[in-house]
């Protein structure tokens, strides 16, 4: 039998296993049931697809979305693998060849769709021995899941069926509540559940709240302007909203579609179909657009409302990046929108569940801390350093004393009564002369005018977050207005102090709009020509361009320009089906040029190697961590998220300057009573505030590399 590295490399042609891969393919062909949970874009198909080939008879693959499943089929037959789909959407003859082969011994895996599935059972299914039951996007099967099908409940009985056959169910889904109800819904027999790290560093992430509908208008397009031919993906909440956006990138030049359920199918599959060939550069959708695809090359996904809640939202943006090279999210909101997705769930039996998943949602949208962290603390994984990819990270703002601020902005709310929302609150601080104003008489009050000094942007941003310290709270039942809370009190009444970012005109910023994460030794002229080349090579074959290649792949063929078969064998991507088939095409292009020695892959350049070195080398110039952060324009923090890296790396940082040994043997004998956690907050929390979160991190760090 061969093994799970030798067909990586052979049938898919990849060096080395992501994490976990290879132990979720060690136990599933051992024979036991198993519960994967990996983020979008995390590399769960190999998880199945390798077990399958070592299989002896036919997989099994559930599937609920009819495009993907061919994506995954095209996909495994570019790379040799007898693979077929199965649902409504293929001819009965086509059908009876598909059953044949299974039958004959041919075919390694079988998608279905959940429909097909029990029609097919009825009849010639059951007949069938099967080797491996694998059930994608397994949360469709709970009604915790946020997309549950009612096809999926039917499963079980199947499962039942081939109780002797091992099963594994898949999903992006990482809630606990929903991963207890897949295990349980789907029989599975003491399934091990292997949960990986949903962080996806190769995605920037950004948030920009409250932009005016020009300003948005503008900022967006510069931003996909500035990444000329990179698809993206262009999220609305409405039709109408898809429809109009999509009309102004094109008088904008930019080449774009929408697509919404208010299209037929057909026309939605023709829209899909040319974003997934390239034709068509950015899609102006619902959320419903990207679930079945699986394009690889999407470069950038744009929110232009508040999302429902961060697991969607999260899956939402994974539909980026899938192949590791970076790609930038951004998401635009106004407050505006949490009425809208609170009227949505109104009728809802589980309202509750709904308005607390839009609060955290909210909570993410407004903070001031690294957003990755606030993402994976929402998954359950304990991260302490900052990741150097959101805006947050980027461009982190210095905070001031803004208890003057908070006194006028707190008082004003107060002599408002209650009962303005932030629009009118502003405009009062700042002494407009508008119709609200007079007929509510509130330029009669004592604040009205006392924050001139500042622009209405300066001070959304500062209301934003007093509402997000919770100074203020928004009324989402009462118009939006504006409330006091318990703790406004002592700002008003007893001096306290408050302590805030400090307002500048920021600018939508990505860390891969930054040039040097383009800057790589990839051959431009060489690139062209490549995708010139899939693109011809797709089109006759009919399949998307990042099934005979992945751009990844491209752009390391760009870099080595290999000159040989063997060179170009070592390429992440080029398996032994491809170099067979593609090979001599490919070094006739790439021959033309001289050959390259870059070994790093595009992964490995993509690792925030760089940021780290330069820590390093400014520490070794005996410079602490507060200078640091002052010669490289980021956080104290960053930089002792950079040292505790470095540190655990074994760089010989002294970490007890900034956590005193004291403070480690309080989180060393607290960490003991609470099973070794590597979690920040039950650590925090059992300390009672006692170390605070940054220290320890650092403890963290010191103990890790104790042990
Ligand atoms: P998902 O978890 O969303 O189903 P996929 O299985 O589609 O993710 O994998 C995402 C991408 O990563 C695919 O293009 C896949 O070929 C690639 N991939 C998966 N495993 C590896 C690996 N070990 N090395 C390199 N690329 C990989
Ligand atoms: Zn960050």
């Amino acid at each position: 039998m061969q093994t799970p590295d030798k067909i990586l490399k052979e049938q898919f042609g990849y060096h080395s296993f992501r994490p976990l891969q290879r132990e979720i393919i060690e136990h599933v062909i051992s024979g036991q049931d198993a519960l994967v949970i990996m983020p979008t874009g995390g590399g769960k198909s190999i998880c199945f697809q390798i077990p399958a080939l070592m299989k002896e008879h036919v997989t099994l693959v559930i599937s609920p979305l009819i495009s993907l499943m061919k994506d995954q089929v095209d996909t495994l037959t570019a790379n040799g693998v007898n693979a077929a789909y199965y649902n409504s959407s293929i001819s009965e003859y086509e059908k009876a060849n598909i059953i044949e082969s299974a039958f004959n011994g041919q075919l390694k895996l079988l998608y279905i769709s959940p429909e097909s599935l029990v029609v097919a059972f009825q009849s010639w299914l059951r007949k069938l021995t099967i080797s491996l039951l694998v059930i994608d996007e397994a949360h469709c099967v709970s009604m915790w899941g946020h997309d549950f099908r009612p096809e999926y409940a039917q499963i079980d009985q199947i499962r039942n069926y081939y109780a002797h056959v091992p099963a594994m169910a898949v999903t992006a889904t990482a809630d606990k509540v929903t991963r207890k109800d897949i295990s349980a819904r789907l029989g599975l027999k003491n399934p091990q559940t292997f949960l990986a790290s949903f962080a996806r560093p190769n995605l920037s992430l950004a948030v920009r709240a409250q932009v005016t509908k020009s300003k948005k208008e503008s900022e967006i397009i510069r931003f996909i302007q500035s990444r000329p031919g990179a698809s993206g993906i262009y999220y609305c909440l409405s039709r109408k909203e898809t429809e109009s956006w999509s009309a102004l990138f094109n008088a904008a030049g930019i080449n774009s579609k929408f697509y919404h359920a208010g299209m037929s199918s057909s026309d939605r599959d023709t829209v899909q179909d040319a974003f997934i060939k390239d034709d068509v550069q950015v899609i102006c959708a619902t959320i419903a657009f990207g679930m079945g695809i699986d394009k690889s090359n999407v470069r950038w996904i744009i929110h232009n409302n508040l999302p429902k809640n961060i697991e969607g939202y999260y899956q939402e943006i994974g539909r980026a990046g899938r192949d590791g090279l970076p790609a930038d999210t951004v998401l635009y909101y106004n407050y505006r929108d949490v009425v809208l997705l609170k009227d949505f769930v109104e009728d809802s039996d589980f309202k509750e569940v709904y308005h607390e998943k839009i609060k955290r949602m909210l909570h993410y949208a407004e903070a001031s801390s690294c957003r990755r962290n606030i993402i994976l603390s929402y998954f359950g994984e304990a991260s302490h350093e900052p990741c150097g990819n959101c805006d947050n990270c980027l461009s982190p703002a210095p905070s001031i004393d803004a208890t003057v601020i908070a006194q006028k902005a707190l008082s004003a709310v107060s002599r408002c009564a209650e009962s303005v929302g932030i629009n009118l609150l502003i405009g009062v601080l700042r002494g407009a002369k508008t119709a609200d104003v007079f007929e509510r008489k509130l330029d009669k009050i004592k604040t009205y005018g006392a924050g001139k000094e500042f622009s209405f942007n300066a001070w959304q941003y500062y209301l934003n977050q007093l509402v997000n310290l919770g100074y203020l709270e928004i009324a989402y039942d009462d118009h939006m207005n504006l409330k006091l809370t318990p703790v406004s009190e002592l700002v008003l009444k007893h001096g306290g102090k408050v302590e805030m970012a400090e307002f500048t005109e920021k600018e939508l910023k990505t860390a891969s709009s930054k040039p040097e994460h383009h800057k790589q030794e990839v051959d431009l002229g060489l690139l062209e020509e490549l995708k010139n080349w899939r693109r011809e090579k797709a089109k006759a074959s009919g399949v998307p361009a990042y099934v005979i290649l992945h751009d990844a792949t491209l752009q390391e063929l760009a870099a080595r320009r290999p000159h040989s078969l063997s060179v170009l064998s070592e390429i992440s991507g080029m398996g032994k089906v491809k170099v067979d088939r593609l090979g001599d095409e490919i070094i006739g292009i790439t021959s033309k040029y001289p050959e390259g020695d870059a070994p790093s892959t595009p992964q490995q350049r993509i690792e925030k190697k760089s940021t780290y070195e330069m820590t390093l080398e400014l520490y070794k110039q005996g410079l602490n961590a507060e200078q640091i952060a002052k010669v490289r324009n980021v956080s104290t923090e960053t930089i002792l998220g950079h040292f505790a890296k470095l540190y655990e790396n074994g760089e010989s940082i002294d970490l007890n300057k900034y956590v005193t040994e004291f403070e480690v043997n309080r989180v060393k004998e607290v960490r003991r009573k609470l099973n070794q956690t590597m979690h920040l907050k039950p650590i925090y929390d059992e300390l009672g505030g006692e170390v605070d979160y940054r220290k320890i991190g650092l403890a963290l760090s010191i103990l890790s590399k104790q042990n």
